[in-house]
């Protein structure tokens, strides 16, 4: 089974001349959802992996299942304005404007060891951004995991360029 095979590509959505992937097929397929999370519990099996990082809101579907299988705790990163106690935040630029990721404060910490998940590497702004607040944290990065990589767009080689160990369950 190819986890490729259960992305959907999405033409002009959700502006004319893009490829929007669409990652519910492989959500709604009980046999592909599984073996996508097996994967990843697999490949960070015996590593210490204290908690799993997952971003709003796509990357909270395969974080919770991810921390689930392993038996570790699931962190958030949210979009402003969701999480109720101290929180640390982070801004990072989009094609138009800003965004920002927060988290709150003590859920991090330097003991921990960490795996971040995305859905989706594209420019890599989003994840260089949680890398950068969590790096803040003084936890340990193991990896930042995605299910899918666009290879035309610049996040994996950015991510190259900053030293951060990255893996991607699929490439478009
Ligand atoms: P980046 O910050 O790397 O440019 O974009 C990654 C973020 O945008 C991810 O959080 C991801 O959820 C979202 N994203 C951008 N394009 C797509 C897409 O085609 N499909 C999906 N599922 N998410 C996308």
């Amino acid at each position: 089974m190819q986890i490729a095979d259960y992305i959907r590509a999405i033409p002009d959505y959700p502006k004319p001349g893009i490829i929007f992937r669409d990652i519910t097929p492989l959500l709604a397929d009980g046999a592909a959802f599984r073996q996508t999370i097996n994967t990843l519990a697999e490949r960070y099996r015996d590593q210490g992996v204290t908690k799993i990082v997952g971003i709003e809101a796509r990357g909270f579907i395969f974080a919770t299942a991810l921390a689930y299988a392993m038996g570790v705790g699931f962190v958030p990163l949210r979009k402003p304005g969701k999480l109720p106690r101290k929180i640390v935040s982070q801004a990072y630029a989009l094609e138009y404007g800003e965004d920002t990721l927060e988290l709150h404060a003590e859920d991090i910490t330097a003991d921990d060891r960490i795996v971040v998940i995305d859905d989706l590497l594209a420019t890599g702004g989003t994840i260089l951004a949680a890398v950068e607040m969590l790096t803040k944290q003084q936890a340990t990065i193991i990896e930042c995991a995605f299910v899918i990589t666009l290879s035309d767009l610049p996040g994996a080689q950015r991510l190259e360029q900053a030293a951060i160990p990255y893996y991607t369950l699929c490439s478009f």
